[in-house]
């Protein structure tokens, strides 16, 4: 399972990311936690990010950018993750975009947790209280002139995601007022039914061989019977014949061969009918 959680400081976004990775093993990614850790180890990329932390701004798109492409290829993000405070942009959704479909991945879920903005202050103000209290060092974001900063970034920057993801059809809104059982309980129902329905907008509208990894054979067929119209191989067909190892990687053993089996036949059929409409 691949998820994005969009949301302000202080929305939960951290609480929730933990209690997912609990339930589904999968792994939080976050650029804030990596950009701090990257500070306090003085590397170059913390020395170039303290600064802009500190003063609330973003650190550029094409360092955090960096910082997912790496981590998204490490062994423990295989079996899937939560990008939490990634991506924060639309230039960074839209670098997210190319690189999951370089690696042939997809997003099950982007997860907005929409909050009242007078809140948060209050939010921060405590978790900076409790922090204080447990004798932990606060984060040097965590104060109110840093935090309307932030907050402003989230609505310059970051709420444009919302469209985005909308656009593409793979927003979901939760209430982040409510309790933070209630907040996991919305998330795990929205995961349930993004589940049954087989993925991800992103999923469904995959290439006809990506399809096929439901039902490879069905794909294939239907691909064929769409075949002989065309002088040469379609587009869609051509796709699925080069990629079917990749497509039907989760199929049945026998309904992979068929799809693969059928998508040649979609390329001899077109071929066929091409010479046939030539002699005519
Ligand atoms: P967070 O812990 O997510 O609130 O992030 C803390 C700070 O790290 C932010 O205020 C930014 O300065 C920086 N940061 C984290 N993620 C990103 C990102 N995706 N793009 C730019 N800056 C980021």
């Amino acid at each position: 399972m691949r998820l994005i959680l969009l949301g302000p400081p202080g929305s939960g976004k951290g609480t929730q990311a933990q209690r997912l990775v609990q339930q589904h093993g999968i792994v939080q990614l976050s650029t804030g936690d990596m950009l701090r850790a990257a500070v306090a180890a003085q590397t170059p990329i913390g020395l170039k990010a303290k600064d802009i932390m500190a003063a609330g701004g973003l650190v550029p798109d094409e360092v955090v950018v960096g910082i997912i492409a790496d981590r998204i290829e490490q062994p423990d993000a295989a079996n899937g993750f939560i990008l939490d405070g990634f991506p924060r942009t639309v230039p960074q959704a839209e670098a997210l975009d190319a690189l999951l479909k370089q690696k042939q991945m997809n997003l099950d879920a982007v997860i907005e947790l929409r909050v009242n903005e007078g809140v948060l202050l209050e939010r921060v103000e405590r978790r900076a209280a409790e922090m204080r209290a447990r004798g932990e060092a606060v984060r040097a974001d965590d104060t109110p002139e840093v935090l309307t900063k932030r907050l402003a970034s989230y609505r310059d920057q970051t709420e444009p995601l919302i469209h985005y993801y909308s656009d593409h059809r793979m927003l979901a809104t939760v209430d982040g007022m409510m309790s933070i059982e209630q907040v996991t309980a919305e998330i795990g129902r929205i995961l349930a039914a993004v589940g049954k329905s087989g993925g991800s907008r992103a999923a469904k509208k995959a290439s006809p061989a990506k399809r096929s990894a439901k039902a490879p054979a069905k794909a294939a067929k239907k691909a064929a019977k769409k075949a002989p119209k065309a002088a040469a191989p379609t587009k869609k067909a051509g796709k699925a014949a080069k990629k079917p190892a990749k497509a039907v990687k989760k199929a049945p053993k026998k309904a992979s061969k068929a799809a693969v089996k059928t998508a040649k036949g979609t390329r001899k059929t077109s071929a066929k009918a091409a010479k046939k409409r030539a002699t005519r």
